[in-house]
């Protein structure tokens, strides 16, 4: 999955840090990610020296009021990760640099780095949408300490926003509900999913999307693992379960609002995406090499 990154590990607590020329710098725009192409194949994520290129501002005081404008992300091993965006940079001309997709950090990069965008992704767009205070409207202010925001008006403490989400393995006999998400630009097979609602434990949120998804009461609800999704901003928590059939025949009633496809498959019917991001293709392949 995008966390396993062992040997290497990922520190995400938060440190009062200046960001120096070797430091990796990630600039998004919009959900997309300004990353260097290596030897015309390979894409990398630029270290500030490397970015600074690119930048239009050049003088050295002006320099040094752009480095101080780096919020420290997080590291993995020994490298530093920082977050540079609204700056003035222009890589239209420049063909050794590419804003790429989620999509495409998905499949280019190595692991650490796919990891890197999509938790710098998460923390760039919630830095993004709390440049002020939603209670009083005042400038925000950083935080030396913590990863937090905070209000100098009205003492507003905003933290990051992380959304619990569950991702179920419902299944019969030796069959497993597979399902396409309706006008997505993911078009795979998934499993069912969706978010916790305000209120809910974790095992209601898992019965309420499969009811609500295909129509389906469950039984033997069990916890497989979770994971951190930052391209959405999410937690997710990976559940397997299965038909009850004293309540539900497995007859599939879509939710054509969230669903464009669902069904129960065998085994040797899932299809294997040789894909070793995600939770839910993990999932998958546990289901299809159990004997
Ligand atoms: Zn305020």
């Amino acid at each position: 999955m995008i966390q396993d990154i062992a040997p290497k590990k990922f520190y995400n607590q938060y440190r009062d840090e200046k960001c120096t020329a070797q430091d990796k710098v990630l600039i998004y725009d919009g959900r997309n990610v300004l990353l260097k192409r290596e030897n015309n194949t390979r894409l990398v994520i630029p270290t500030y020296k490397e970015a600074e290129t690119l930048m239009c501002v050049k003088k050295s005081e002006e320099y040094e009021e752009k480095n101080k404008e780096a919020i420290y992300l997080f590291a993995i091993d020994d490298t530093k990760y920082f977050l540079l965006n609204n700056q003035n940079i222009n890589a239209d001309k420049n063909t050794k640099w590419h804003y790429a997709t989620v999509n495409e950090t998905r499949q280019l990069l190595k692991k650490e780095d796919a990891m890197a965008t999509a938790t710098g992704l998460h923390l760039s767009t919630w830095y993004s949408v709390n440049q002020y205070c939603g209670s009083c409207g005042t400038k925000t202010v950083h935080d030396k300490v913590q990863r937090m925001l905070y209000c100098p008006k009205c003492h507003n403490m905003i933290f990051p926003r992380i959304a619990p989400a569950v991702i179920v393995a419902l299944t019969h006999n030796d069959r497993i509900m597979l399902t396409k998400y309706a006008g997505r630009e993911y078009t795979r097979y998934a499993l069912i999913a969706g978010f916790n609602e305000i209120g809910e434990t974790i095992e209601e949120t898992v019965r309420r999307e499969v009811m609500e998804e295909v129509g389906m009461n469950i039984k033997n609800i069990r916890y497989y693992k979770s994971q951190p999704w930052g391209i959405a901003g999410d937690l997710l928590m990976g559940f397997f379960a299965e038909l009850d059939e004293e309540l539900s025949d497995g007859i599939i009633h879509l939710d054509e609002e969230e669903l464009s496809y669902a069904s129960w498959m065998t085994r040797e019917e899932v299809p294997d995406y040789k894909e070793g991001l995600s939770l839910t293709h993990e999932m998958m392949m546990v289901f299809k090499n159990e004997k």
